[in-house]
């Protein structure tokens, strides 16, 4: 009847274990695909930032908005 009991109590420690086990993995991995999807969206935020940071120039001499990659302001050809 004791070692009934005992192996109860082992049987349930090992369960106790092997879901804590399961339950830490499942957790780590979450945490790590989160921080995947941070650091996409980290990139993406940084790539679109830069785009409008230094995509579209004024021209100096008449005041349109070229874009950086072309070099020439459309309306009158300056250098931007
Ligand atoms: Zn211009």
């Amino acid at each position: 009847m004791i070692e009934d009991l005992a192996w109860s109590a082992l049987l349930l420690g090992a369960i106790a274990v092997l879901g804590l086990l399961l339950g830490g993995g499942a957790r780590r991995e979450d945490i790590r695909a989160r921080r995947r999807w941070d650091q996409t969206f980290d990139y993406e935020s940084r790539r679109l930032s830069r785009t409008d940071a230094t995509g579209v120039l004024r021209c100096r001499s008449c005041g349109a908005n070229g874009s950086e990659r072309a070099g020439r302001c459309p309306s009158c050809g300056s250098v931007l």
